[in-house]
């Protein structure tokens, strides 16, 4: 079958791989009809994930159809429609009881990181009866696959960890697919100021159309532009979306006394924590990693035509035309690219 496979830093192949076999009696292989590119991949491509051996295939994000279940799955049978998560849970640990799928001792983030992932016509999922969703007939597979991992981690790591509050105000930082899932999740809860920025003005575009309040592009005094914003005070929810030092240093400057800040982004480096100027203002900092949690929401929401994550999808491909998805997602300010989708 066909894989995207990694190699080693910068090396990725599009080429022909044995079939997946049930290995585990709680397994279940899935046939992918759609998937997608992550910035996690772009991470794993440059060398930054350890974790992810050459010879891996990539991918954590895509919807399919059960093809094999082993002999304990019994709530997913071959031919049913599923959304994978891209964290796989036993949902039976310690962490998986409190809910904390990303920490499962045998599971969180492993798929396209420590086993082979769903850039590939067919894909093994441990743990399938946890790790796996099934999709309602007639649903809208393509605005689905935005679920395995981009709405579920702007939605619990950034709007439900920063504490998104109805009449709030809500300075989110970049505006990738994390931060734009972020925006458009931020307004089940209806804040009143929800504010974007991002250097790139075709995001920001993006981003009014999707629902921003306010859009800046950083300049030398996006701290005074929000304070302008939010009646000197800052924004009471400030989400990080982008995952390196200058980006958190600027959610210190705008969050608002009694203020979060939700830290969304994936960061590579140490960043300067200002307490001595944040010491006395009662904000809370939070850090996670998407669990999840929430996918069976998000997707009655989107099923039910309450959040329409499909105008996330900019660009689309075939699995034979995997290099040029790659190439047109890695270039993103060139080509314009949010989600790039995968027809397998
Ligand atoms: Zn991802
Ligand atoms: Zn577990």
């Amino acid at each position: 079958m066909r894989a995207l496979v990694y190699h080693g830093p910068g090396i990725r192949t599009l080429e022909e791989r044995p079939m997946p076999e049930l290995s585990h009696p709680e397994d279940a292989i899935v046939h992918l009809t759609r998937t997608t590119i992550c910035g996690t991949d772009l991470h794993i491509l440059k060398g930054d994930v350890p974790t992810c051996q050459p010879g891996t295939t990539l991918g954590h994000e895509g919807v399919g159809v059960v093809d094999a279940t082993g002999a304990s799955v019994s709530s997913f049978k071959p031919g049913e429609h599923v959304l994978i998560s891209c964290i796989t849970s036993c949902g039976r640990c310690d962490y998986c009881r409190k809910g904390m799928y990303s920490h499962c001792v045998d599971g969180g983030w492993i798929l396209g990181n420590r086993i082979n992932g769903t850039q590939a016509l067919y894909v093994r999922i441990p743990h399938a009866y946890f790790s796996l969703n099934h999709i309602p007939a007639g649903a809208d597979v393509e605005a689905l696959t935005m679920l395995s991992d981009i709405l579920p981690t702007g939605f619990e790591c950034g709007v439900l960890n920063g504490k998104v509050q109805p009449g709030c105000s809500v300075a989110i930082v970049g505006a990738g697919p994390i931060g734009l899932a972020a925006l458009m999740t931020a307004q089940f809860y209806a804040p009143a100021v929800l504010i974007v920025i991002d250097p790139d003005r075709n995001r920001l575009e993006l981003a009014q159309r999707f629902g921003a309040s306010h859009v800046l592009a950083p300049d030398g005094d996006t701290v005074g532009q929000v304070m302008a914003l939010t009646d000197g005070r800052g924004a009471d929810t400030v989400i990080e979306a982008v995952g390196v030092p200058a980006s958190f240093e600027l959610c210190e400057d705008l969050v608002a006394p009694g203020g979060t800040i939700a830290n969304v982004g994936v960061h590579g480096h140490k960043v300067d924590l200002h307490l001595e100027r944040l010491w006395s203002h009662n904000i809370t900092i939070t850090t996670r990693l998407v669990d999840t949690v929430t996918t069976p929401q998000l997707l009655k929401a989107v099923t039910a035509r309450r959040l329409d994550p499909a105008s996330l999808i900019t660009h689309r491909f075939r699995l034979d035309d995997m290099e040029a998805a790659y190439d047109t997602f890695g270039r993103a300010a060139d080509t314009k690219a949010i989600k790039v989708l995968i027809e397998v």
